[in-house]
């Protein structure tokens, strides 16, 4: 017997192979996975009505950093260097372990009310961040950060190294949904050549991917390549951090040849069109990078950078910056929302496991509600999630078949005591201002 089915969905988007998209169809999902698709009603413990509602993979934020939720709205009217300054002066005034897990909590339950399941997330004390994120019931993908300097976790060098060591069996002590062993340097501008080659050793020895910063601006162009006379693509290639698989953050100004080293190395893009349009930092090229061979997720970036995790928005700008690139006929929506779901399940190492509807993968699943006025009536199913749908029409959520959102609202945490103890916090900041 199945444990929940999902019972005659208007439409189920599988980001299959073949891009399907099913009407009037049922899923089953029995011990978290995916167990039947059609149109028959096999025995369940649990019916889920699907009437009016869309069923899609969860959504996939490959490239965030969580615990800056208590930054929204912090660093407004800066270029990236303007934002990191203002950035990195108040995370140093709050950011201890307990202040990060209680950001990435928030982030968590932001991510997952608006239908993103995994996210590849990059912060700081991420044993506290991971804690956090599992205890809201997202699929957070955390790692070790590297800094070459001791930044605002203190850390020496000596200690992330330890740290990184010691990630697998805190992994495996928090628990939650599974996740890949990331690594993640913070870029190529803030680690040394030496210091990457050490993290890709490790990352070789103990099996984990690499997550890391890449051609974000010109700006870091032009600084690495002064530095060491290669772009930061190369700088990656040449110090081993690409014989591991790893996911670029950003890569706005990748070149054509940067693009053909990622792919040959098999190295992915987690694409933040949201935050680039709002740092100003410019247009990156989706379907030059996919063309070339790349995968390519779409993320948020921080709160500070794109304001909110809304991987709806994000879809919509990604269509916008590739029919401002090139043209309107050029927006492949299909494409945009493999972006967001089965691409970027790939891109982050978790395309065998989420990112589709398909038999034998896990149900991270999300339900919209289509009985809506701006979604109606319905002649594109693509052009409605990426153009019309937000993440206020996302009601009901799986990760792994546990449903952590049901009617709008977490079933793992209370909102109104997090939203207290959010606020609460941030008062520290007010002499900031
Ligand atoms: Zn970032």
């Amino acid at each position: 017997m199945l444990d929940l089915l999902i019972k005659n969905a208007r439409y189920a988007v599988t980001s299959n192979v073949k891009d399907e998209i099913l009407e009037g169809v049922s899923i089953g999902i029995t011990d978290g996975k995916i167990s039947y698709i059609g149109s028959d009603s096999p025995e369940a413990k649990e019916i889920y009505d699907g009437t009016d509602k869309l069923i899609s993979p969860g959504l996939i934020n490959s490239h965030t950093h969580l615990g800056m939720s208590l930054l929204r709205g912090w660093a407004e009217g800066v270029n990236l260097q303007g934002f990191l300054e203002r950035v990195w002066a108040a995370e140093g005034a709050i950011m201890d372990e307990a202040t990060c897990e209680l950001g990435t909590e928030l982030g968590a339950l932001e991510a997952l009310l608006s239908g993103t399941t995994t996210t590849m997330d990059m912060y700081l004390n991420p044993v506290a961040t991971h804690r956090g994120a599992v205890r809201v019931g997202l699929r957070h993908i955390a790692g070790p950060i590297f800094f070459d300097f001791p930044g605002l976790d203190g850390l020496q060098w000596h200690q992330r190294i330890e740290r990184a060591h010691q990630w697998p069996a805190e992994l495996a002590k928090i628990g939650g949904p599974y996740i890949p062993t990331y690594f993640m340097p913070h870029s190529t501008y803030t680690d040394s050549p030496e210091n990457l080659s050490e993290v890709a050793a490790i990352a070789k020895e103990l099996g984990a991917r690499i997550h890391l910063h890449v051609s974000e601006t010109e700006a870091e162009n032009v600084d690495v390549q002064s530095r060491y006379s290669k772009s930061p693509t190369e700088v990656c290639r040449d110090t081993g951090i690409l014989d591991v698989p790893t996911i670029f953050g950003h890569g706005v100004h990748l070149s054509d040849s940067d693009m053909v080293i990622a792919a040959s190395k098999g190295a992915s893009v987690g694409h933040c069109p949201g935050s680039n349009l709002k740092l100003g930092s410019g247009l990156a090229r989706f379907n030059d990078m996919r063309k070339a061979g790349i995968s390519v997720g779409l993320g948020t970036d921080s709160c500070s950078s794109s304001n909110d995790l809304d991987m709806f928005s994000v879809m919509r700008m990604a269509a916008h910056v590739v029919a401002l690139r090139q043209s309107p006929a050029d927006v492949d929506l299909a494409a945009i929302v493999r972006a967001a779901t089965i691409e970027a399940a790939k891109a982050v190492g978790l395309g065998d496991r989420v990112g589709s509807i398909e038999i034998g993968k896990e149900a991270d699943l999300i339900a919209l509600d289509l009985h809506a006025a701006h979604l109606t009536p319905v002649h594109d199913v693509n052009a409605l999630l990426v153009f019309a749908a937000g993440r206020g029409d996302v009601t009901d959520v799986w990760v792994a078949g546990d449903q952590v959102v049901a009617k709008r609202a977490s079933t793992k945490i209370d909102l109104t005591d997090l939203i207290k103890r959010v606020n609460l916090r941030v008062k520290a900041l007010e002499a900031l201002k």
